[in-house]
This record gives structure tokens, sequence and C-alpha cells, in this order.
């Protein structure tokens, strides 16, 4: 007998009730706005960001708007602009060749391997071309972090790390987004807390936090935060900062507080969903897992494998029979960017350069997303429906 699955690709676990009556305090008095507090009253906004801090270990953090927004922050505190060239990752999501649009600068795309991270050879070769890499942990694939440290340190080269997909990830027990001068996290629906939309900026920098404040909107109130620098170092830099609007606000800081508190339960749960699929894809003809390396600390909340080498018409035969099974694939190799997947070559205000290593794993690459509402049977079922389908188009291949 041929199962389907019946469950949902896009259904988020709820708000925990904690942030729901917490955000109703909120609603109910109206203080939504960052800076508008009571007399001695902490804003949510500063508590979550102080809470953040601690909980990456990090010296300041700032709430913001989004993650894209953060990544744009970071580039104009490091003192990105107009002209510029920017290293990123070929392989990310379209925010991240945006946050450099955003600023006027270009990027320069760096490869990717077979694990899915940079490829660090091609980062070495590229590393004289800029001054910054924003380094994006796409899919939550970390690459060896002390090399790439390594690699753009011996060039003075400064890194901004793109957590969106790294929230409560870690490369040797070093939290994800903690190697770099900035690291950047995205709160949106899709990633590992959701407040809808919002982000978050860490560093132990006080001249980049402090900026990075100014910028996001602060006016002259930056002593209402938390994590943020001693006010003498805003005296250096706060007439020569521009006020960026970009703040969060005290209605998403209050449902995002207690999913800050739950985030390493919750990272365990994906896991246990992760590694059900990963044991059961592990070994399909045809298809390649992405293997970890012992050394990283992962949050599976999606999954990858590779078609390396498949012809268009195969993958899609893949993807349109788990479909109708009821199992939601993306392609990240299709030639017309589809819903969330695009790849560098689609992106051409960026002048990209044709990158045939790189494409020809980009081409191979199957995403699912890996919702906490699924249960390990669930993964169970999905795992058996995608090693059917891949054997059986496989096998048809010859
Ligand atoms: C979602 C995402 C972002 C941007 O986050 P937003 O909060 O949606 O702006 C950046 N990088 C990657 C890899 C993402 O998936």
């Amino acid at each position: 007998m041929t199962q389907n699955f019946t469950g949902s690709f896009t259904q988020q676990d709820p708000i925990p009730e904690a942030g729901i009556e917490a955000a109703i305090a909120v609603l109910r008095h109206g203080r939504l706005h960052r800076y508008n507090t009571a007399e001695g009253e902490i804003s949510e906004t500063a508590l979550l960001e102080q809470e953040y801090a601690a909980y990456v270990g990090a010296k300041y953090c700032l709430a913001v708007a989004s993650g894209g927004y953060a990544m744009a922050t970071a580039l104009r505190a490091l003192g990105v602009g107009h002209g510029d060239k920017v290293l990123s990752n070929a392989f990310t999501l379209a925010p991240v060749p945006g946050a450099i649009a955003a600023v006027g600068a270009k990027p320069i795309f760096v490869g990717v391997t077979e694990q899915l991270t940079i490829d660090l050879d091609d980062l070495e070769a590229k590393i004289d071309q800029a001054d910054v890499l924003l380094l994006s942990h796409m899919r939550g694939h970390i690459c060896d972090m002390e090399r790439l440290m390594a690699i753009c340190d011996g060039a003075g080269v400064k890194v901004v790390e793109d957590c969106a997909h790294t929230m409560g990830s870690a490369w040797k027990d070093v939290a994800s987004g903690r190697s770099g001068h900035i690291g950047c996290y995205s709160c949106q629906t899709y990633k590992h807390v959701n407040s809808g939309e919002g982000g978050f900026l860490v560093t132990d920098d006080p001249v980049l936090a402090a900026k990075s404040v100014m910028m996001s909107g602060s006016y002259m109130l930056f002593e209402r935060h938390l994590a943020a620098p001693d006010p003498s170092v805003f005296a250096q830099i706060k007439y020569e900062t521009p006020n960026i609007s970009g703040r969060m606000d005290n209605l998403r800081a209050a449902i995002l507080r207690p999913q800050i508190a739950d985030i390493a339960t919750q990272c365990a749960r994906w896991n246990d969903r992760y590694y059900a699929l990963e044991a059961g894809l592990r070994d399909t003809p045809g298809m390649q897992v992405i293997e970890r390396p012992e050394v990283e600390t992962i949050v599976g909340s999606s999954i990858q494998f590779l078609l390396l080498d498949w012809s268009d018409d195969s993958i899609r035969d893949v993807v349109s029979r788990c479909g109708a099974r009821g199992v939601e694939l993306k392609w990240f190799g299709a030639p017309e960017p589809v819903a969330f997947t695009s790849k560098y070559d689609s992106w051409t205000y960026a002048d990209p350069q044709p990158m045939p290593k790189s494409d020809r794993i980009l081409h191979g690459i199957v995403d699912m997303r890996v919702p906490l509402t699924f249960s390990i049977e669930d993964c169970d079922l999905i795992a058996q429906i995608i090693r059917a389908e891949v054997s059986a188009v496989f096998q048809a291949q010859g």
C-alpha cells in the first residue's frame, strides 16, 4: 500500500502562552514603541536584548525590524558604502545580496561545496577583492569557522555572519554569530523564533554596537538600552551617525522573550525530526545526504540532499511525484526562481559571474522545511516517500 503524507509544511507551533499573555499586557497598556515607557519601566525590547546577549554570550545586542535590516545595518556600521565590494555566498537567500545592494555595494559571490558551505579555497582566492565578508550559514550549514576566520583575519577582512538559519547552532561550542565581528539573526516566522518579523544584531565591539543602535533609530534615547555600550561611546559617534529607522517594538519583543528562554528545547525537537529524516534518506540510490561534521551543533529546521548530475526533468519528476504524495520539496537549482528559492545568477543587479563548479552543486540541491508540528512518525513516513520516489526516478533513468 502506498501511503501519502497529509500534514502541512507551513503550519507553525503556536506562540507560547507566556508570550501571548505578555503580548496582551502590552496591548492593554498601549506602550508598543520601545522608548514609550512608564516611570521606572524597562521596555520589553530592552529586556529582550539583554536576554539575547546573555544567551549568545555577546557584550552588545540590538533588536531590529528584520534580519535583512540587521545585515544592512552591520554593513553600514563597518563603513561599507556606495561602490564597495562585499564577499558573500553564491548559495544563499535573496535578502543577503539584497542587504549588500541596500548600502549601494556589490556582492562578489564565493562558491559552494558539496557540504553546502562556503568554498574556502574560492574564498582564499578572492579574499583581496573586498574588506568585508557577509557570510551566510545558509540552511544551517556551518563551514570550518576556524579556517574561515584565519583566512579573513589574515587579510584584514571583517566578517558579518548571517545566522538566519543558525540561531541555536554552534561550531566547536562557539555560538553561531560569535566568530565574526557582527552576528545577525532573523525572528521571522520561518526561522527559529517567531515574531512575524524581527531580527537581532550582536557584537563585542562598542563602536559598531553604538553606531548600530543610533542607526536603528534610537534618537538620543540610547541610555534606555540594557545591552548597549556606555554613553561615552555614543558621545564619539552620535552626531555623525544617521537614523535609518528600523526598530523592534514591544509587542514583538513580548512574544519573543519566552521563545528565547525556550530555544534549546525547540532546537532539540528540530534535531529529533532532522535525524529521523536523515536516517530514513541515507543510502538512497542516486542521492547524497549532507554529512554534518561532528563539531557542528546543528539545528535541523530544514533538510537538504543532493541529486548530483541529474537532469532537470528527472529532478522535476522527483519534486512532482513527492508533491503528489503530500511532500513539499524545493529545488534550489531550478532555472527560474520559485517562491523562496533563487540562485546567484538570477540576481542580475549584482552582475554575477559564471561559477561552473558551484552551478553543478546548486543544480542538485533539493530542500525541505521541517516544521516542529511534524511528529517523528511523520518524518519517518516523509523519508519513506522521498526514498521511494527518488529510487523510482533513478531506476527509470538507468
Ligand atoms: C530569512 C533570511 C534572511 C533575512 O531575514 P528577514 O528577517 O526575513 O529579513 C537572511 N538570510 C537568510 C539565509 C534567510 O533565510
